[in-house]
């Protein structure tokens, strides 16, 4: 049928009414991320928050995938029930060193997930989080702040320079939550000018951002993490929804940082920390 119009095929993740068509007359439609181009993980739990499977299992189970690497990123003290302390998250980056390269050779990040506060602070202070590889900062909780006081927590997260990915950007649940109120614009341009990833949480209950605030965020220069947020050796098969997500919003491997080798992702990293 498209051949009968004189269009090159269209992925279905694409049919969204959102200029595919003009862009296939033009021969422009993007070049879309597969699940085959991702090369590791980048937020995942343990057992040792609120994760159900051993580090070990996690750590097995992904290099089974064919990962070049995953990041093990728990859970930060702020987030009180998790009960995290600096102990309990350093003898885990022992055993994370450990096991880096033991399973067919994938490399290990070892990283957390914190907790963007209300004003936009993060827990742990700055030579603290120096030790990490990777920082994810998510909201977790304050969920009505005014859209101004939202928007300039979101920011302030950003300009962190230890947070590497935005996580779960709105917070949305699906049929149960509604995103946060920000002024995204404003948001998506702190994270292109910070060089601070968008994450695209392939949770099936958050698929966060979602296809059209990936496609603003893309198109205000902005770079994105697909990333399972994987609780159970189960949720890392649920990165392909993350992918078909990241189609949505007109994702290329270029835009997607966990596609890249691993000295372009640690360089990326690094350069966010710089600014
Ligand atoms: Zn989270
Ligand atoms: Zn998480």
């Amino acid at each position: 049928m498209y051949a009968g119009l004189g269009l090159p095929w269209i992925p279905p993740t694409l049919r969204e009414d959102r200029g595919e068509v003009e862009a296939a007359v033009r021969g422009e439609l993007p070049d879309v991320v597969e699940e085959a181009d991702i090369r590791g993980d980048l937020h995942t739990h343990t057992d040792l928050t609120d994760g159900l499977a051993p580090l070990e299992d996690m750590v097995r189970t992904a290099a089974e995938r064919g990962y070049r690497y995953y990041a093990v990123t728990d859970h930060a003290p702020n987030l009180y029930m998790q009960r995290m302390t600096d102990e309990k998250i350093l003898a885990q980056r022992e055993r994370v060193r450990e096991l880096d390269g033991a399973h067919h050779g994938m490399r290990l990040l070892h990283g957390t997930e914190l907790n963007i506060g209300p004003d936009g602070e993060v827990d742990w202070p700055g030579e603290f989080l120096d030790g990490f590889d990777i920082c994810v900062a998510s909201v977790h909780s304050h969920f009505n702040l005014s859209r101004k006081a939202m928007t300039r927590r979101l920011v302030r997260a950003c300009e962190n320079p230890h947070v590497n990915v935005v996580g779960h950007p709105t917070t949305r649940l699906i049929g149960r939550r509604h995103g946060l109120d920000a002024d995204w614009d404003e948001v998506f341009d702190a994270c292109a000018r910070t060089g601070t990833a968008l994450e695209v949480n392939a949770q099936p209950d958050r698929l966060d951002l979602g296809g059209e605030d990936i496609l603003n965020a893309k198109r205000r220069g902005a770079r994105f993490a697909v990333s399972t947020d994987a609780h159970s050796v189960i949720h890392l098969g649920y990165l392909r929804f993350g992918i078909g997500t990241a189609q949505r919003g007109w994702l290329t491997p270029g835009d997607v940082i966990n596609t890249w080798p691993l000295a372009r992702l640690r360089r990326f990293l690094r350069d966010g920390r710089a600014r």
